[in-house]
């Protein structure tokens, strides 16, 4: 079969989308473009509405193109009615049950069904993303994904271990480990965050690890002991932690179970520990309620705090979700201009952060073609540098700051 693989939204998307293309392949479809499909799997994202809306377009222009439309992501947990008003015949491929699309598509030439192809590693990348678990403990009120994606459900440690192998084995250099929540990682099942990443840096070889999005909650009980797995060469000194306000008060209103000194302080601790790590953190702008002093205190925590980068994200009201009823709703305008200030703050912090490390010197592994003669490279704390040159990929090289933007770093070999 000709099927075509497309995916929207967060690391765990993704990672789920290759997994299905590898049992495809695997089972000997073809994956092609959209255009010369006769079956499209689209996984999906409802995380804010105006994605949603995306969504629900592309699967009626598919199904415009007489494609037989197969959804995965959290819309084929949560949102059937809404797209099988657009497409009758959409079929569901639930998050939880990813080997279904060989039920749907067919075992193919059955010489290795259910088995997914060996990676032949991508021309233009070597970043394998490995799901370490889905779900989540926690019920923001905001958060229509936990609804898609329900309770946490961590894999063995066995098998992530073994799926790391596998990619590195396959020539892969960096491996993303991703969840809803990674802080949360293990606590269904026995193990923890530190205890994965201390198995996964004990395999052989040179590579690099970075852990996805961790909650404040969850990862307080075990930063001391994931401060000193992160100590590890293998893992980049790169911290997602979402913060969401810089107002005590609001954040009891997200059901967020941290303070924002939580926040403060694990930024601390992790500054202490590693000399120049990269911080990442949310920020919801407009969540009902939020007054003007309200917001001042998240733009004055980012201020404080100085993270590498903020994702700012509008308050999209989710059905379902507890806020969807809360009154007092920020109006569409003010919203609006909120998250206009704080990127404009974030640009300007970002590029002068960049700047500060101008002339410096780093140790950076190559992890992406760029456009011809150029490569992608990471420092040790996953900072984006770009260098002259079409670098093999996951190679290590010595390198001087020479310039900098708000996106990237530029420099040149030294
Ligand atoms: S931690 Fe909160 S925002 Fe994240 S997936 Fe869970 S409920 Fe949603």
């Amino acid at each position: 079969m000709r099927v075509s693989v497309e995916a929207y939204g967060c690391t765990l998307n993704q990672g789920e989308s290759r997994f299905m293309q590898e049992l495809l392949e695997g089972a000997g479809h073809e994956v092609v473009e959209p255009d010369d499909a006769e079956t499209s799997l689209v996984v999906t994202c409802c995380v804010i509405e105006s994605t949603e809306r995306r969504m629900l377009k592309r699967i009626a222009e598919l199904k415009e193109k007489d494609k037989r439309v197969l959804i995965g992501g959290c819309m084929a947990s949560i949102m059937k009615e809404k797209v099988s008003a657009v497409d009758p015949d959409a079929v569901f491929i639930s998050p939880r049950n990813l080997e279904k699309v060989l039920d749907e598509v067919g075992e193919g030439d059955g010489k290795s069904p259910g088995e997914p192809a060996d990676r032949v590693l991508p021309e233009n990348s070597i970043d394998a993303i490995v799901p370490i678990g889905q779900g989540c403990t926690e019920r923001c009120s905001y958060c229509v994904t936990r609804l898609a994606r329900g309770a946490l459900k961590s894999r063995p440690e066995e098998d992530i271990t073994a799926s790391v192998s596998r990619r590195l084995a396959e020539g892969f250099k960096e491996i993303r480990l991703t969840a809803q929540d990674t802080a949360a990682y293990g606590r269904d099942n026995d193990s923890s965050l530190p205890d994965l990443l201390n198995r996964i840096t004990s395999l052989d070889g040179e590579f690099r690890i970075r852990i996805g999005m961790a909650n404040i909650t969850n990862l307080k009980p075990v930063l001391a002991e994931t401060i000193r797995a992160f100590d590890s060469d293998k893992v980049y000194k790169f911290l997602h932690l979402p913060v969401q306000s810089g107002d005590d008060d609001l954040l009891r209103s997200m059901r967020r179970r941290y303070s924002v000194k939580d926040f403060i302080d694990i930024c601390e601790d992790f500054r202490s520990k590693f000399p120049n790590p990269s911080i990442s953190t949310d920020i919801i702008t407009g969540f009902p309620g939020e007054t003007q002093e309200q917001f001042q205190a998240s733009l004055d925590l980012m201020k404080e705090v100085r993270p590498d980068s903020i994702n700012v994200t509008r308050f999209s009201a989710r059905e379902g979700t507890e806020a969807f009823n809360m009154d007092k709703k920020v109006p569409g305008w003010e919203s609006k201009e909120r998250s206009r200030e704080l990127t404009r703050l974030r640009l300007g912090m970002s590029l002068e952060k960049k700047e500060s490390l101008v002339g410096s010197a780093f140790r950076v592994m190559t992890t992406e073609r760029l456009k011809p003669g150029t490569s992608m490279a990471r420092t040790d704390s996953y900072r984006p540098v770009v260098l002259p040159g079409d670098l093999p990929l996951g190679s290590f090289y010595d390198v001087k700051i020479v310039s900098a933007t708000d996106a990237c770093l530029k420099a040149e070999l030294a």
